[in-house]
């Protein structure tokens, strides 16, 4: 959209992209609702309800009459719960203030953005990204700096091209691990390197979002506010959509220093104030409970991911990486870049998508939304009959691709 001072919009507005993901997922919807049938591969969101337990403590709170507004950082009973989980699988010591819940990791990160921010400030953020980083930073008045690693290297940034990013300008560094889009795990010696740098500048943060912790098929997460000297200048961002399977109840969190929470506190104060409380007292509930149904879904996925990787890496021009976390694909396309099956020529990711979207009736969303342009996410959170269908539907309008 061109920027307009004409517009009756502001110009931040027109400045800002809309979510990809989101936009791909409600295209699949519009055309399933024409009577396509159309596989969405589109939204991160896991397929499996909410496990049952955590559903009757949300109906047990209703009904005990958790029905009010809530303090803005959330209840005691959830803050406790989360600062037992920091320490429990995450080796992070915070005190019940430092803990800000929130509608969802997404407004958490917004939270962040917005109380640490000025005007001109640069955010180093990890490429590929989830995309809703570079908007987020932008609306808050940031200015997002990418620094990008491919296929070759496991979509992996190093500690070094982080350093070589950092200005006098910058604020904090941004990144996912387990990443969304391309399901990369940071090690802990990659993870202590990027510490390392950052203790070495003042006044730089790190913002880790940790929402895919529990999708992990490595066995081993690392939380990278442990490193002792980032501890107090790590802000570390999780949620219960992802390894819950509570993406509808809107439910994310930080662990912060002291100030940072209160300022997001101060915030979330004006905008929403806190989270819906039933809803916090069922999460309380999930995190005090044993994670067997977590570990259940992370099987199935690990089961899944050597579906698609395997299926994919049997079409020809695909380049597949073998992500370690998450529920996403992020295969390299650009072979197909200048290709055609006579009447359309693929010349970016995007481009790729519609052709897949159209002519395989499968709806996958565009590396450029994630800072990579040579790639396409797939998000293989659905059955596997769905997967090799829709797999075998991209390999086949591939094919027509010369
Ligand atoms: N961070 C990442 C990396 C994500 O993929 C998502 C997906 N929604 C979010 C944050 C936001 O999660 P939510 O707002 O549902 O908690
Ligand atoms: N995070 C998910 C995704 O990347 C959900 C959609 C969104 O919030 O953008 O698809």
């Amino acid at each position: 959209m061109p920027v307009t001072t004409s517009s009756p919009l502001s110009q931040r507005l027109q400045r800002m992209s809309e979510s990809a993901t989101i936009k791909m997922a409600q295209k699949a919807r519009d055309l399933r609702a024409q009577g396509h049938n159309v596989i969405s591969l589109s939204l991160g969101e896991p397929d499996f309800d909410t496990p049952q337990h955590i559903k009757d403590a949300a109906m047990k709170a209703l009904q005990a009459g958790y029905t009010k507004y809530t303090p803005v950082p959330g209840l005691v009973e959830l803050r406790e719960a989360i600062v037992n989980k920091f320490k429990r699988d995450n080796e992070l010591e915070f005190d019940i203030s430092q803990i800000v819940v929130s509608n969802g990791a997404k407004q958490s990160i917004a939270n962040i953005s917005l109380a640490l921010l000025d005007d001109g400030d640069e955010v180093v953020i990890l490429a590929p990204y989830w995309v809703s980083y570079f908007e987020i930073v932008k609306m808050a008045g940031g200015v997002p700096v990418m620094v990008t690693a491919g296929i070759e290297d496991d979509f992996k940034v190093s500690a070094e091209q982080v350093e070589a990013a950092i200005t006098d300008k910058t604020k904090f560094i941004l990144f996912s691990s387990p990443c969304n889009p391309t399901g990369s795990v940071y090690e802990k010696d990659e993870l202590e390197a990027i510490a390392n740098v950052v203790a070495k500048h003042e006044n730089l943060y790190i913002v880790s979002d940790e929402i895919y912790e529990y999708i992990n098929f490595t066995g081993n997460h690392v939380s990278i506010g442990a490193f002792e000297n980032v501890k107090d200048r790590t802000v570390t961002v999780n949620g219960f959509s992802k390894g819950f399977a509570m993406t509808g109840w809107r439910l994310g969190y930080i662990g912060a220093p002291k100030w940072i929470a209160a300022a997001c506190s101060k915030i979330q104060g004006q905008f929403t104030s806190g989270a819906t409380a039933f809803g916090q007292m069922a999460a309380a509930h999930a995190l005090n409970s044993s994670l067997e149904p977590t570990y259940h879904m992370n099987e199935a996925f690990k089961k899944r991911r050597a579906i698609v990787t395997d299926l994919l890496g049997k079409i020809p021009g695909v380049k597949v990486n073998n992500p370690q976390g998450a529920f996403y694909v992020f295969p390299d396309i650009s072979h197909f870049f200048g290709k055609s099956d006579g009447t359309t020529t693929i010349n970016n990711s995007s481009e790729f998508c519609e052709y897949v979207l159209e002519k395989a009736h499968v709806a996958v969303v565009a590396g450029s939304a994630f800072g990579a342009d040579k790639c396409f996410r797939i998000s293989y959170a659905a059955s596997e009959e769905e997967l090799r269908e829709a797999i075998s539907r991209i390999g086949e309008a591939l094919s027509n691709l010369k």
